[in-house]
C-alpha cells in the first residue's frame, strides 16, 4: 500500500481498543480526517509527540479502499508551536478552535485556504495570547466565508437594505443580520448593538497578525465572541461542549 503523505495538525484523540487511538486530523492534503494511530497508549510509541493538540506535523497515512478510517504509520514533527501551550487561556482557545474545526469541516475534502487560515491563526494565537478571543473570533467569520455560509453584517440578508438600527439581529439559518422589519418573531437571533457590529466587519477583514491592533474592554471582547460561537454552534445544529468549559473556566471578573 503507498502511503499518502499530508501535513497538518491533530484537532483530537479518542481511546481506541487496548493501546490505540483515533486521531482527528486537519491536513493541507486530504482536509479532515480520521486515523488510527496503533500502539500509541503503549509507554515508548514513537508517535507521542506528534499527536499532541496542535503540533504540526508530517503524517504517512495508509489507508484501503474500503476502509473508513486511515491508519497513521509515521509522523514527524514540524513545527510544536510549544509556545502556545503555555497560557492557560490559549490553551483553552486551542479546545474551542479545535472543537469549531472538528465540527464545522467536512470531512475529507482538502481547503487549502481554511489550512492557511488556521496556520495564520496559530502564529498570532502564540505572539498576542491576550487577543486570543478575537483571534478566535475573526477565524469563525473566516471560516464561515471559507465555507460558503458567510455571515451577512453589511446589510440585511433578506431585504438587502443598509442596517441603520441601533440593534442588530444574527439570525442563523437566515443569512446573518437583518434589519428591524425582517427579523420578526424568530426565537433563535442573537442581538448586537451597532458598535459589536462594525467590530465584526473590522475581525472579518483584519489578518490574524494584525487582530491584536483591536483593544477591546473584556465585556465587549467576550459578548461578540459568544455571539459568533454561538451563531456558527445554531447553524450547524451542533452544541459546542468546549464553550460551556470556556465561560466557566474563564469567567468575566477574573480577567
Ligand atoms: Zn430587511
Amino acid at each position: 500500500m503507498i502511503p499518502t503523505a499530508a501535513r497538518g495538525w491533530v484537532l483530537g484523540t479518542t481511546n481506541y481498543a487496548e493501546a490505540d487511538k483515533i486521531a482527528q486530523l486537519y491536513t493541507l492534503q486530504l482536509g479532515r480526517v480520521k486515523a488510527m494511530v496503533k500502539g500509541i497508549r503503549k509507554p515508548k510509541s514513537k508517535l507521542a509527540s506528534s499527536i499532541d493538540l496542535f503540533t504540526e506535523s508530517s503524517f504517512s497515512l495508509f489507508k484501503k479502499s474500503t476502509a473508513s478510517l486511515y491508519v497513521l504509520g509515521q509522523a514527524k514533527v514540524l513545527n510544536d508551536n510549544s509556545a502556545l501551550k503555555n497560557d492557560f487561556q490559549v490553551i483553552t482557545c486551542l479546545q474551542v478552535l479545535s472543537e469549531t474545526v472538528t465540527q464545522a469541516t467536512p470531512e475529507g475534502e482538502p481547503h487549502p485556504e481554511i489550512y492557511e487560515l488556521l496556520k495564520e491563526t496559530l502564529v498570532a494565537l502564540e505572539k498576542e495570547p491576550r487577543s486570543s478571543e478575537l483571534l478566535l473570533t475573526a477565524f469563525v467569520l473566516k471560516l464561515m466565508e471559507d465555507l460558503g455560509y458567510p455571515l451577512e453584517l453589511e446589510n440585511c440578508a433578506e431585504c438587502g437594505e443598509t442596517i441603520v438600527a441601533q440593534r442588530v439581529y444574527l439570525i442563523p439559518h437566515r443569512g446573518g443580520a437583518l434589519c428591524e422589519s425582517c427579523h420578526g418573531s424568530t426565537a433563535a437571533k442573537f442581538q448586537v448593538n451597532k458598535m459589536a457590529l462594525e467590530i465584526l466587519k473590522k475581525l472579518r477583514r483584519t489578518p490574524a497578525e494584525r487582530v491584536h491592533v483591536l483593544k477591546l474592554q473584556p465585556v465587549l471582547s467576550r459578548q461578540i465572541f459568544m455571539t459568533v460561537m454561538g451563531y456558527l454552534e445554531r447553524t450547524l445544529e451542533k452544541p459546542f461542549r468546549s464553550l460551556e468549559y470556556y465561560a466557566k473556566v474563564l469567567p468575566l471578573e477574573t480577567r
